[in-house]
Protein backbone atom coordinates (compact mmCIF):
# COMPACT_ATOMS: atom_id res chain seq x y z
CA UNK A 1 0.00 0.00 0.00
CA UNK A 2 2.14 3.09 -1.33
CA UNK A 3 -0.82 5.56 -1.66
CA UNK A 4 -0.56 8.99 -0.43
CA UNK A 5 -3.13 10.94 0.77
CA UNK A 6 -3.84 14.00 -1.62
CA UNK A 7 -6.73 14.97 -0.68
CA UNK A 8 -5.93 17.29 2.88
CA UNK A 9 -9.33 17.73 3.93
CA UNK A 10 -9.45 15.34 6.95
CA UNK A 11 -7.64 15.57 10.08
CA UNK A 12 -5.99 12.88 12.13
CA UNK A 13 -7.21 11.73 15.62
CA UNK A 14 -4.57 10.15 17.40
CA UNK A 15 -4.54 8.71 21.27
CA UNK A 16 -1.91 6.62 23.01
CA UNK A 17 -2.26 4.21 25.75
CA UNK A 18 1.46 3.66 27.31
CA UNK A 19 1.86 0.88 29.45
CA UNK A 20 5.20 1.17 31.61
CA UNK A 21 6.72 -1.35 34.28
CA UNK A 22 7.71 0.64 37.86
CA UNK A 23 11.13 0.25 38.93
CA UNK A 24 9.82 -1.70 42.44
CA UNK A 25 12.01 -4.22 44.23
CA UNK A 26 9.11 -6.40 44.58
CA UNK A 27 6.16 -7.04 42.31
CA UNK A 28 2.68 -5.10 42.89
CA UNK A 29 0.77 -7.53 45.42
CA UNK A 30 3.36 -10.13 46.70
CA UNK A 31 6.99 -10.52 47.43
CA UNK A 32 8.44 -11.81 44.02
CA UNK A 33 11.24 -9.87 42.94
CA UNK A 34 10.30 -7.23 40.02
CA UNK A 35 13.72 -7.77 37.67
CA UNK A 36 13.63 -8.85 33.95
CA UNK A 37 16.01 -11.51 32.27
CA UNK A 38 16.13 -13.88 34.72
CA UNK A 39 15.21 -18.01 34.36
CA UNK A 40 11.89 -18.58 33.41
CA UNK A 41 9.78 -19.08 36.36
CA UNK A 42 11.90 -18.48 38.68
CA UNK A 43 10.04 -14.80 40.30
CA UNK A 44 7.15 -16.82 41.21
CA UNK A 45 4.80 -17.33 44.29
CA UNK A 46 1.12 -18.84 45.11
CA UNK A 47 -0.03 -14.85 45.03
CA UNK A 48 1.09 -14.04 41.75
CA UNK A 49 0.68 -16.97 39.75
CA UNK A 50 -3.14 -17.01 41.28
CA UNK A 51 -3.10 -20.15 43.01
CA UNK A 52 -6.88 -20.36 45.03
CA UNK A 53 -6.95 -19.15 48.56
CA UNK A 54 -3.83 -16.76 48.63
CA UNK A 55 -4.13 -13.04 49.68
CA UNK A 56 -2.75 -9.70 47.58
CA UNK A 57 -0.99 -7.49 49.38
CA UNK A 58 -0.30 -4.14 48.27
CA UNK A 59 3.45 -2.67 47.60
CA UNK A 60 3.59 1.12 48.74
CA UNK A 61 6.64 2.03 47.17
CA UNK A 62 4.26 0.73 43.84
CA UNK A 63 1.90 3.13 45.10
CA UNK A 64 4.53 6.06 46.05
CA UNK A 65 6.37 6.04 42.56
CA UNK A 66 2.54 6.15 40.42
CA UNK A 67 1.47 9.16 42.88
CA UNK A 68 4.82 10.86 41.63
CA UNK A 69 4.27 10.38 37.82
CA UNK A 70 0.77 11.24 38.35
CA UNK A 71 1.89 14.68 40.02
CA UNK A 72 4.94 15.04 37.66
CA UNK A 73 1.80 15.11 34.65
CA UNK A 74 -0.45 17.61 36.43
CA UNK A 75 -2.91 15.03 37.18
CA UNK A 76 -5.00 15.14 39.89
CA UNK A 77 -4.64 12.68 42.76
CA UNK A 78 -7.72 10.55 43.89
CA UNK A 79 -7.96 11.11 47.72
CA UNK A 80 -9.92 7.48 47.43
CA UNK A 81 -9.06 4.75 44.80
CA UNK A 82 -9.91 0.94 44.50
CA UNK A 83 -9.01 -2.39 42.96
CA UNK A 84 -10.97 -3.88 40.17
CA UNK A 85 -10.96 -7.52 38.26
CA UNK A 86 -10.89 -7.24 34.75
CA UNK A 87 -11.55 -11.03 33.25
CA UNK A 88 -10.01 -12.39 29.91
CA UNK A 89 -8.64 -15.43 29.94
CA UNK A 90 -5.14 -16.09 28.06
CA UNK A 91 -2.54 -18.35 28.69
CA UNK A 92 0.03 -15.83 30.54
CA UNK A 93 -2.92 -14.82 33.04
CA UNK A 94 -3.16 -17.83 34.73
CA UNK A 95 -5.46 -16.32 37.76
CA UNK A 96 -8.04 -15.74 34.77
CA UNK A 97 -8.37 -11.93 35.74
CA UNK A 98 -6.10 -8.91 36.16
CA UNK A 99 -5.84 -6.63 39.05
CA UNK A 100 -6.51 -2.84 37.55
CA UNK A 101 -8.63 0.19 38.00
CA UNK A 102 -11.92 0.62 36.59
CA UNK A 103 -14.03 3.48 37.17
CA UNK A 104 -11.57 5.02 40.37
CA UNK A 105 -7.80 5.07 38.88
CA UNK A 106 -5.31 6.99 41.36
CA UNK A 107 -5.11 9.78 38.90
CA UNK A 108 -7.18 12.20 36.25
CA UNK A 109 -6.49 14.24 34.16
CA UNK A 110 -3.13 15.86 33.43
CA UNK A 111 -1.14 17.20 30.20
CA UNK A 112 2.30 16.71 29.06
CA UNK A 113 4.13 19.66 26.26
CA UNK A 114 5.51 18.49 23.41
CA UNK A 115 7.77 20.12 21.15
CA UNK A 116 6.85 18.77 17.92
CA UNK A 117 9.21 20.74 15.34
CA UNK A 118 12.18 23.05 16.87
CA UNK A 119 11.36 26.52 17.71
CA UNK A 120 7.48 26.04 16.79
CA UNK A 121 5.47 26.45 20.18
CA UNK A 122 4.81 22.97 21.85
CA UNK A 123 1.64 21.52 21.74
CA UNK A 124 -0.12 20.59 25.48
CA UNK A 125 -1.38 16.52 24.98
CA UNK A 126 -4.15 16.28 27.66
CA UNK A 127 -4.39 12.88 29.64
CA UNK A 128 -7.70 11.42 29.84
CA UNK A 129 -6.24 8.83 33.37
CA UNK A 130 -3.25 7.01 34.57
CA UNK A 131 -3.77 3.88 36.72
CA UNK A 132 -2.16 1.07 38.18
CA UNK A 133 -2.37 -2.76 37.08
CA UNK A 134 -0.63 -5.98 37.52
CA UNK A 135 1.18 -6.98 34.42
CA UNK A 136 0.53 -10.69 33.00
CA UNK A 137 3.31 -12.88 32.04
CA UNK A 138 4.83 -13.43 28.36
CA UNK A 139 3.89 -16.27 25.95
CA UNK A 140 7.56 -17.64 24.84
CA UNK A 141 7.20 -19.15 21.06
CA UNK A 142 10.03 -21.49 20.93
CA UNK A 143 11.36 -21.81 17.50
CA UNK A 144 13.68 -24.69 18.63
CA UNK A 145 10.20 -26.11 18.97
CA UNK A 146 9.30 -26.53 15.28
CA UNK A 147 7.63 -23.01 15.98
CA UNK A 148 4.60 -24.96 16.86
CA UNK A 149 4.69 -25.04 20.62
CA UNK A 150 5.16 -22.15 23.11
CA UNK A 151 5.76 -21.58 26.49
CA UNK A 152 4.55 -19.61 28.99
CA UNK A 153 6.78 -17.39 31.63
CA UNK A 154 5.55 -15.72 34.72
CA UNK A 155 8.64 -14.02 36.10
CA UNK A 156 6.77 -10.93 34.60
CA UNK A 157 3.52 -11.59 35.83
CA UNK A 158 2.17 -9.22 38.96
CA UNK A 159 5.42 -6.59 37.96
CA UNK A 160 3.37 -3.16 38.86
CA UNK A 161 2.71 -1.58 35.19
CA UNK A 162 1.42 2.09 34.92
CA UNK A 163 -1.21 2.78 32.22
CA UNK A 164 -1.15 6.20 31.22
CA UNK A 165 -3.88 7.48 28.60
CA UNK A 166 -4.02 10.35 26.67
CA UNK A 167 -7.14 12.44 25.58
CA UNK A 168 -7.16 12.13 21.76
CA UNK A 169 -5.26 15.22 21.24
CA UNK A 170 -2.38 14.22 19.12
CA UNK A 171 -2.93 15.16 15.59
CA UNK A 172 -0.07 13.42 13.45
CA UNK A 173 2.01 10.78 13.69
CA UNK A 174 5.06 13.28 14.19
CA UNK A 175 3.48 14.46 17.19
CA UNK A 176 2.75 10.73 18.45
CA UNK A 177 6.57 10.04 18.54
CA UNK A 178 7.18 13.52 20.29
CA UNK A 179 4.89 12.85 23.04
CA UNK A 180 6.14 9.59 23.83
CA UNK A 181 10.34 11.01 23.57
CA UNK A 182 9.19 13.32 26.31
CA UNK A 183 6.88 11.07 28.28
CA UNK A 184 9.61 8.53 28.28
CA UNK A 185 12.52 11.50 29.39
CA UNK A 186 10.18 12.28 31.87
CA UNK A 187 9.90 8.85 33.64
CA UNK A 188 13.58 8.39 34.01
CA UNK A 189 13.78 11.65 35.04
CA UNK A 190 11.56 10.57 37.99
CA UNK A 191 12.67 7.26 38.30
CA UNK A 192 10.11 5.51 38.26
CA UNK A 193 10.99 3.10 34.91
CA UNK A 194 13.45 2.50 32.92
CA UNK A 195 11.47 2.75 29.78
CA UNK A 196 13.26 0.04 28.00
CA UNK A 197 11.04 -1.05 24.94
CA UNK A 198 13.52 -3.61 24.44
CA UNK A 199 12.77 -5.21 27.66
CA UNK A 200 8.93 -4.49 27.61
CA UNK A 201 8.95 -2.04 30.16
CA UNK A 202 7.41 0.48 28.07
CA UNK A 203 4.92 -0.42 25.49
CA UNK A 204 2.73 1.59 23.35
CA UNK A 205 -0.62 1.05 22.13
CA UNK A 206 -2.16 3.99 19.19
CA UNK A 207 -5.91 4.64 18.63
CA UNK A 208 -6.09 6.05 15.72
CA UNK A 209 -9.14 7.43 13.07
CA UNK A 210 -10.21 10.18 10.35
CA UNK A 211 -12.33 13.05 10.64
CA UNK A 212 -14.04 13.84 7.84
CA UNK A 213 -16.59 16.59 6.16
CA UNK A 214 -19.89 15.01 5.33
CA UNK A 215 -21.96 15.97 2.50
CA UNK A 216 -23.93 18.99 4.52
CA UNK A 217 -20.67 20.03 6.59
CA UNK A 218 -21.48 17.76 9.55
CA UNK A 219 -18.25 15.82 11.07
CA UNK A 220 -18.09 12.46 10.00
CA UNK A 221 -15.39 10.21 11.78
CA UNK A 222 -13.80 7.00 10.30
CA UNK A 223 -14.19 3.97 13.10
CA UNK A 224 -11.20 4.14 15.58
CA UNK A 225 -8.28 1.13 14.99
CA UNK A 226 -6.16 0.43 17.85
CA UNK A 227 -2.81 -0.90 16.75
CA UNK A 228 -0.89 -3.19 18.85
CA UNK A 229 2.82 -4.79 18.51
CA UNK A 230 4.63 -1.78 18.19
CA UNK A 231 8.45 -2.00 19.68
CA UNK A 232 9.92 1.74 19.10
CA UNK A 233 8.78 4.92 18.74
CA UNK A 234 9.98 5.04 15.36
CA UNK A 235 7.50 1.98 14.46
CA UNK A 236 4.54 4.06 16.40
CA UNK A 237 5.43 6.67 13.99
CA UNK A 238 5.58 4.70 10.48
CA UNK A 239 2.80 2.14 11.97
CA UNK A 240 0.26 5.39 12.24
CA UNK A 241 1.81 6.74 8.83
CA UNK A 242 0.23 3.50 6.97
CA UNK A 243 -2.89 3.57 9.08
CA UNK A 244 -4.24 7.06 8.37
CA UNK A 245 -3.89 5.92 4.38
CA UNK A 246 -5.13 2.93 4.77
CA UNK A 247 -8.04 4.28 6.44
CA UNK A 248 -8.27 7.49 4.32
CA UNK A 249 -8.48 4.72 1.11
CA UNK A 250 -10.70 2.17 3.06
CA UNK A 251 -13.06 5.63 3.56
CA UNK A 252 -13.05 6.64 -0.82
CA UNK A 253 -13.39 2.82 -1.35
CA UNK A 254 -17.04 2.76 0.87
CA UNK A 255 -18.20 5.57 -1.47
CA UNK A 256 -17.43 8.27 1.15
CA UNK A 257 -20.43 6.59 3.13
CA UNK A 258 -20.23 5.89 7.13
CA UNK A 259 -19.81 2.49 6.59
CA UNK A 260 -20.66 -0.84 8.47
CA UNK A 261 -16.83 -1.37 9.17
CA UNK A 262 -16.20 -2.56 12.88
CA UNK A 263 -13.56 -0.57 15.73
CA UNK A 264 -10.55 -2.95 15.25
CA UNK A 265 -7.94 -3.68 16.67
CA UNK A 266 -4.73 -3.97 14.48
CA UNK A 267 -1.27 -5.21 14.62
CA UNK A 268 1.64 -4.24 13.12
CA UNK A 269 4.12 -5.94 11.44
CA UNK A 270 7.36 -4.14 10.80
CA UNK A 271 9.07 -5.61 8.11
CA UNK A 272 6.04 -5.11 6.18
CA UNK A 273 5.20 -2.22 6.85
CA UNK A 274 1.94 -2.66 7.13
CA UNK A 275 -1.22 -3.08 9.53
CA UNK A 276 -3.09 -6.35 10.17
CA UNK A 277 -6.58 -7.00 11.29
CA UNK A 278 -6.55 -9.12 14.72
CA UNK A 279 -10.19 -8.63 16.07
CA UNK A 280 -13.21 -6.41 16.66
CA UNK A 281 -12.23 -4.07 19.42
CA UNK A 282 -13.12 -5.27 23.10
CA UNK A 283 -15.29 -3.34 24.50
CA UNK A 284 -15.21 -2.39 28.47
CA UNK A 285 -17.90 -4.49 29.08
CA UNK A 286 -16.21 -7.82 27.52
CA UNK A 287 -14.18 -8.03 30.68
CA UNK A 288 -16.95 -8.16 33.47
CA UNK A 289 -15.17 -5.98 36.00
CA UNK A 290 -15.83 -5.97 39.34
CA UNK A 291 -14.47 -4.44 42.46
CA UNK A 292 -11.18 -6.94 43.69
CA UNK A 293 -12.48 -8.60 47.26
CA UNK A 294 -9.02 -8.85 48.08
CA UNK A 295 -8.01 -5.50 48.43
CA UNK A 296 -8.82 -2.26 50.66
CA UNK A 297 -8.99 0.87 48.59
CA UNK A 298 -6.72 3.04 48.91
CA UNK A 299 -7.26 6.73 50.17
CA UNK A 300 -4.49 9.66 50.34
CA UNK A 301 -4.28 12.55 52.96
CA UNK A 302 -3.79 15.76 51.19
CA UNK A 303 -0.71 15.36 53.44
CA UNK A 304 0.46 12.32 51.74
CA UNK A 305 -0.16 13.88 48.31
CA UNK A 306 2.01 17.12 49.50
CA UNK A 307 4.57 14.83 50.87
CA UNK A 308 5.01 12.90 47.34
CA UNK A 309 4.98 16.66 44.98
CA UNK A 310 7.96 16.97 46.97
CA UNK A 311 9.69 13.92 45.84
CA UNK A 312 9.07 15.23 41.99
CA UNK A 313 12.05 16.93 41.80
CA UNK A 314 13.03 19.32 38.33
CA UNK A 315 11.67 18.05 35.25
CA UNK A 316 13.28 18.07 31.63
CA UNK A 317 10.63 21.39 30.91
CA UNK A 318 11.81 23.37 33.82
CA UNK A 319 15.17 22.27 33.35
CA UNK A 320 15.53 23.43 29.98
CA UNK A 321 13.89 27.15 30.97
CA UNK A 322 15.89 27.59 34.00
CA UNK A 323 19.31 26.88 31.31
CA UNK A 324 17.91 29.40 29.24
CA UNK A 325 17.54 31.90 32.07
CA UNK A 326 20.08 31.26 34.21
CA UNK A 327 22.90 29.84 32.38
CA UNK A 328 22.24 31.92 29.18
CA UNK A 329 21.81 28.49 27.15
CA UNK A 330 20.36 28.28 23.67
CA UNK A 331 17.40 26.73 23.25
CA UNK A 332 19.20 24.06 21.12
CA UNK A 333 21.92 23.91 23.94
CA UNK A 334 19.82 23.50 26.53
CA UNK A 335 17.31 20.81 24.65
CA UNK A 336 20.56 18.51 23.95
CA UNK A 337 21.68 18.27 27.54
CA UNK A 338 18.68 17.79 28.96
CA UNK A 339 17.53 15.20 26.26
CA UNK A 340 20.95 13.36 27.71
CA UNK A 341 19.43 12.64 31.00
CA UNK A 342 19.47 13.92 34.40
CA UNK A 343 22.98 12.61 35.44
CA UNK A 344 24.18 14.05 32.28
CA UNK A 345 22.55 18.01 33.48
CA UNK A 346 23.95 17.24 37.11
CA UNK A 347 27.24 16.51 35.81
CA UNK A 348 27.17 20.10 33.35
CA UNK A 349 25.16 22.22 36.56
CA UNK A 350 28.59 21.36 39.07
CA UNK A 351 31.31 21.98 36.56
CA UNK A 352 29.07 25.47 35.04
CA UNK A 353 28.94 26.69 38.39
CA UNK A 354 32.27 26.30 39.41
CA UNK A 355 33.73 27.38 36.06
CA UNK A 356 31.28 30.84 35.30
CA UNK A 357 31.52 29.99 31.60
CA UNK A 358 28.45 28.12 30.85
CA UNK A 359 28.38 28.03 27.33
CA UNK A 360 32.44 26.71 27.35
CA UNK A 361 31.70 24.36 29.45
CA UNK A 362 28.27 23.23 27.24
CA UNK A 363 30.41 23.10 24.30
CA UNK A 364 32.79 20.51 26.09
CA UNK A 365 29.53 18.35 26.78
CA UNK A 366 28.24 18.40 23.83
CA UNK A 367 31.68 18.07 21.96
CA UNK A 368 34.54 16.12 23.18
CA UNK A 369 32.20 14.59 26.04
CA UNK A 370 29.39 13.46 24.21
CA UNK A 371 31.59 11.81 21.56
CA UNK A 372 33.61 10.03 24.23
CA UNK A 373 30.18 8.79 26.14
CA UNK A 374 28.98 7.52 22.64
CA UNK A 375 32.52 5.84 21.56
CA UNK A 376 33.05 4.56 24.77
CA UNK A 377 29.43 3.41 25.45
CA UNK A 378 29.46 4.41 29.03
CA UNK A 379 27.26 6.79 31.07
CA UNK A 380 28.59 10.30 32.23
CA UNK A 381 28.84 8.36 35.42
CA UNK A 382 31.28 6.11 34.39
CA UNK A 383 33.39 8.85 32.63
CA UNK A 384 36.93 8.56 34.13
CA UNK A 385 37.02 12.48 34.07
CA UNK A 386 34.90 13.50 36.80
CA UNK A 387 33.01 16.84 37.14
CA UNK A 388 35.67 18.29 39.38
CA UNK A 389 38.41 16.76 37.19
CA UNK A 390 36.94 18.66 34.22
CA UNK A 391 36.60 22.20 36.12
CA UNK A 392 40.39 21.72 37.11
CA UNK A 393 41.31 21.61 33.07
CA UNK A 394 38.79 24.04 32.14
CA UNK A 395 40.04 26.40 34.96
CA UNK A 396 43.33 26.20 33.30
CA UNK A 397 41.28 27.06 29.48
CA UNK A 398 40.56 30.05 31.08
CA UNK A 399 43.40 30.97 32.30
CA UNK A 400 45.20 30.55 29.53
CA UNK A 401 47.66 28.37 31.07
CA UNK A 402 46.25 25.55 28.10
CA UNK A 403 45.52 25.98 24.60
CA UNK A 404 42.48 25.26 23.71
CA UNK A 405 43.83 22.12 21.45
CA UNK A 406 46.70 21.15 24.31
CA UNK A 407 43.56 20.60 26.57
CA UNK A 408 41.34 18.14 24.59
CA UNK A 409 44.47 16.54 24.12
CA UNK A 410 44.90 16.03 28.36
CA UNK A 411 40.91 15.28 28.29
CA UNK A 412 41.29 12.36 25.75
CA UNK A 413 44.48 11.17 27.56
CA UNK A 414 42.54 11.26 31.12
CA UNK A 415 39.96 9.35 29.78
CA UNK A 416 42.50 6.48 28.35
CA UNK A 417 44.49 6.84 31.89
CA UNK A 418 41.53 7.38 34.42
CA UNK A 419 45.00 9.38 35.57
CA UNK A 420 44.57 13.06 37.36
CA UNK A 421 45.08 16.39 35.55
CA UNK A 422 48.30 16.63 37.12
CA UNK A 423 49.63 13.55 36.47
CA UNK A 424 48.38 13.47 32.67
CA UNK A 425 50.25 16.61 32.15
CA UNK A 426 53.49 15.13 33.44
CA UNK A 427 53.56 12.21 31.77
CA UNK A 428 52.59 14.38 28.53
CA UNK A 429 55.81 16.51 29.03
CA UNK A 430 53.58 19.57 29.94
CA UNK A 431 54.91 21.72 32.37
CA UNK A 432 53.17 24.19 34.08
CA UNK A 433 54.67 27.65 33.04
CA UNK A 434 53.51 30.26 35.33
CA UNK A 435 52.15 33.75 34.88
CA UNK A 436 55.72 35.29 35.79
CA UNK A 437 58.23 33.11 34.08
CA UNK A 438 56.10 33.59 31.07
CA UNK A 439 55.96 37.39 31.52
CA UNK A 440 60.05 37.07 31.94
CA UNK A 441 60.44 35.03 29.13
CA UNK A 442 58.43 37.91 26.69
CA UNK A 443 60.39 40.68 28.01
CA UNK A 444 63.65 38.95 27.19
CA UNK A 445 62.68 38.03 23.66
CA UNK A 446 61.60 42.07 23.28
CA UNK A 447 65.07 43.07 24.49
CA UNK A 448 66.35 41.12 22.30
CA UNK A 449 64.73 41.95 19.05
CA UNK A 450 64.28 45.87 18.83
CA UNK A 451 63.78 45.38 15.05
CA UNK A 452 60.91 43.14 15.05
CA UNK A 453 60.15 45.60 18.28
CA UNK A 454 60.18 48.45 15.40
CA UNK A 455 58.03 46.50 12.87
CA UNK A 456 55.12 45.78 15.53
CA UNK A 457 55.43 49.67 16.26
CA UNK A 458 55.30 50.39 12.49
CA UNK A 459 51.91 48.84 12.36
CA UNK A 460 53.36 45.34 11.32
CA UNK A 461 51.50 43.52 14.29
CA UNK A 462 52.37 39.81 12.14
CA UNK A 463 56.06 40.65 13.10
CA UNK A 464 55.18 39.24 16.43
CA UNK A 465 55.00 35.60 14.83
CA UNK A 466 59.17 35.69 14.96
CA UNK A 467 58.85 36.27 19.01
CA UNK A 468 56.52 33.27 19.51
CA UNK A 469 58.29 31.12 16.92
CA UNK A 470 61.84 32.18 19.26
CA UNK A 471 59.38 31.66 22.95
CA UNK A 472 58.76 28.17 21.32
CA UNK A 473 62.12 26.98 20.63
CA UNK A 474 62.93 27.93 25.00
CA UNK A 475 59.71 26.33 25.81
CA UNK A 476 57.85 23.88 23.58
CA UNK A 477 54.98 24.50 26.48
CA UNK A 478 54.04 27.66 26.40
CA UNK A 479 50.55 29.37 25.00
CA UNK A 480 51.16 30.83 21.54
CA UNK A 481 47.75 33.06 21.91
CA UNK A 482 49.44 34.22 25.35
CA UNK A 483 52.92 34.69 24.43
CA UNK A 484 51.01 36.82 21.57
CA UNK A 485 49.24 38.77 23.78
CA UNK A 486 51.93 39.75 26.74
CA UNK A 487 54.74 40.40 23.71
CA UNK A 488 52.20 43.04 22.10
CA UNK A 489 51.37 44.59 25.43
CA UNK A 490 55.21 44.60 26.07
CA UNK A 491 55.82 46.95 23.08
CA UNK A 492 52.78 49.05 23.29
CA UNK A 493 54.25 49.81 27.15
CA UNK A 494 57.15 50.75 25.03
CA UNK A 495 55.40 53.13 23.02
CA UNK A 496 54.15 55.01 25.91
CA UNK A 497 57.18 55.29 27.40
CA UNK A 498 59.40 56.93 24.49
ZN1 LIG B 1 4.78 -13.63 43.56
MN1 LIG C 1 -3.77 -2.04 30.83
Amino acid sequence: MNATVTDAAYTTIIGLEVHTQLLTKSKLFCGCANRFGEEPNTLTCPVCIGMPGVMPVMNREAFRLAVRTGLALQGKIASFCKWDRKNYYYPDLPKGYQISQFDLPFCEGGHLEVEVEEGQAPSKVRLHRIHLEEDAGKSMHDESMGGRDSLVDLNRTGVPLLEIVTEPDIRSPEEAKAFLTELKLLLVYLGVSDCNMQEGSLRVDANVNLHLPGESGETIATPIVEIKNMNSFRAVERALHHEVVRQWEEWQATGKKKGEVPKQTRGWNDEAGETFAQREKEESSDYRYFPEPDLVPVTMTAEQIATAEAEVGELPQALRTRLQSEYELSAYDADVLVNQGKALVRYYLEVADACGDAKLVSNWLQQDIMRTLKERNITIEELPVSAPMLTELLKKVQSNELPRARARDVFAQMVETEASLEETMDAMGIKQVDAGALRELCQSLVDANPRIVEDVKGGKQQAVGALIGQAKKKDPNVNPGEVRKICLELIQAMGEDS
